[in-house]
């Protein structure tokens, strides 16, 4: 009891709320219900793009972006799970395109 219980207590609410966090976190390409796509490029990152969405799936009641186009080259890429973003090697260096959520 006492000094030692509130710790305890302390600790796994901590825990709890970092595993609450952890899941919260998810980088998953969903579709915005109105379809309309930003991503901005990493290497210029102020600059908002928008974007042609190609393919969708849905999984989990939830539609997820498969493919955007790519603004430069117009190319189809694809959801790159290490990057967290889509990626085009087709117009000379490779270009990453996080998605812009608001
Ligand atoms: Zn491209």
């Amino acid at each position: 009891m006492g000094r030692r219980q509130t710790l305890l207590e302390k600790f796994k609410q901590q825990m709890k709320a970092y595993k609450k966090k952890r899941m919260m976190k998810d980088n998953t390409p969903y579709m915005p219900e109105d379809g309309v796509v930003y991503v901005m490029d990493t290497m210029n990152p102020e600059k908002k793009i928008r974007v042609e969405v190609l393919k969708t799936k849905v999984k989990k009641h939830r539609e997820i972006i498969e493919s955007i186009a790519c603004p430069v080259c117009n190319n189809p890429m694809h959801w790159d799970d290490i990057w967290e973003a889509f990626i085009c090697e087709k117009h000379g260096k490779r270009a990453i395109y996080e998605i812009v959520n608001e």
